[in-house]
């Protein structure tokens, strides 16, 4: 499918000359390390003792009844330690920076929830931990920030562009070529240049091995259609690949935002706005203007609000093999509600996504239909996104009240 790093037209790795050495020892130890049946068994040790692999499968037997259409499932990525699938990528890379003799690794952060999971795996390994992040989003995501700091990372706010992700991206990539000979860049999706994709895709590749298996000995057949959210594409491209090759409709949910006439909406592959350029590294759609300046983009999922997105997927869609739609902001923060009054699940803002477009379409298919989710994180650590979105009076006085105290 790819010749290296090319997915169909998408992906490569546009690099300065100074990191294709780093590039190239890179891909030899991820080339190296899959080659080694003892690696992916390491990984798999690990996870089942630091996270929480197997992920359960859990049948949603009330919003099956509610819907009255398709048997839903949902895969529960949000039991990993750290909340979400960004644990299965991390911990892989951790291993492989163990495999590499390095002893610093840094990562770009946006929401906080890949700084997290990074501090987290770098204070596990004994790694020295370096977190670039944009100045607003340090504003915007303080709980994140105060456990990175707890976790021995530090943090770096960029002060650099609009100082959000994008910039916290570059700055990561100037550190980089600084450090190479001590330091790993851990990046925190299926995106950037070759080999990231691929190597993130490989790691998450465990949630569809799961759960193909784990259907298949429920249901003894696979389900109808999967869904996943999109922001970047690993946790989607992880649950797509125990289904790929067979005739399972795989669907993709982005960001819609507040619609897509809007404009304000992270829709890369499910909306015309977005068009192909190379940015960051690597090809594939962007929401840029004609001038190739990036697009700001919008949702009420931090996760989701991307600008790229993985070239594997790029080339999915191209190749018809997935399908892509948008939830809105609106619909996302309807879809919670339900999930969590009817199962007691509490999906991420970002997971939600998928729900949304699940149940758009489960009343549709037949009761011998199945569908299933990737809850790709837990919503508790939305617990001030989720609170605005509810209005809710007593979290606003509760708020007001700590406000009050901390002034006295
Ligand atoms: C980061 C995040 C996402 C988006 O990243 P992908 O690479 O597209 O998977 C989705 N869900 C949760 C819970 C996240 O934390």
């Amino acid at each position: 499918m790819h010749d290296r790093g090319y997915y169909e037209e998408f992906g490569g790795a546009f690099i300065p000359e100074v990191l294709h050495a780093t590039f190239d020892e890179l891909e030899e130890a991820f080339r190296d390390a899959r080659h080694d049946p003892r690696f992916w068994q390491d990984y798999e040790t690990l996870m089942s003792t630091y996270s929480c692999r197997p992920t359960p499968l859990t049948y949603a037997e009330n919003l099956t009844e509610h819907f009255g259409g398709a048997r839903i499932y949902v895969k529960r990525e949000d039991l990993n330690h750290t909340g979400a699938h960004k644990a299965n990528n991390v911990m892989g890379q951790g291993l492989l920076v163990k495999r590499m003799g390095k002893k610093r690794v840094i990562a770009e952060t946006g929401a906080g929830q890949h700084g997290v999971a990074t501090a987290t795996m770098a204070a596990k390994f004994g790694f020295d931990c370096t977190i670039y992040m944009g100045e607003v989003d340090v504003e915007r995501q303080r709980p994140n920030v105060f456990w990175m700091e707890r976790l021995g990372a530090q943090v770096i706010p960029v002060r650099e562009g609009t100082r959000i992700l994008k910039d916290a991206i570059n700055e990561a990539f100037r550190d980089w070529v600084t450090h190479m000979e001590t330091t790993h860049y851990v990046l925190g999706t299926a995106c950037g240049p070759h080999p990231f994709p691929e190597m993130v895709s490989y790691f998450q590749s465990i949630v569809g091995q799961e759960a193909r298996e784990q259907i298949l000995e429920r249901e003894g057949r696979l389900p109808a259609r999967v869904y996943a959210c999109v922001g970047g594409g690993s946790n989607a491209l992880g649950i797509f690949h125990g289904f790929m090759n067979d005739g399972v409709e795989l669907v993709g949910v982005e960001a819609g935002g507040k619609g897509i006439q809007s404009g304000l909406h992270a829709s890369r592959l499910s909306s015309p706005d977005a068009s192909v350029g190379v940015a960051q590294g690597y090809k594939t759609y962007f929401l840029q203007d004609g001038d190739g300046q990036m697009r700001e983009t919008h949702s009420v999922a931090a996760g989701l609000d991307y600008v790229g997105v993985s070239p594997i997927l790029a080339a999915l869609k191209h190749r018809g093999r997935v399908r892509f739609e948008a939830a809105t902001d609106e619909e996302v923060v309807q879809a919670l509600a339900l999930t969590v009054r009817k199962e007691g699940l509490i999906p991420a803002l970002e997971s939600a996504h998928a729900f949304v477009q699940a149940f758009k379409e489960a009343p549709l298919l037949s009761s011998r239909d199945i569908v299933l989710i990737n809850q790709s994180g837990r919503g508790d650590k939305d617990i001030f996104t989720i609170a605005d979105a509810f209005g809710d009076p007593k979290w606003q006085k509760f708020i007001m009240d700590k406000g009050e105290k901390y002034r006295a």
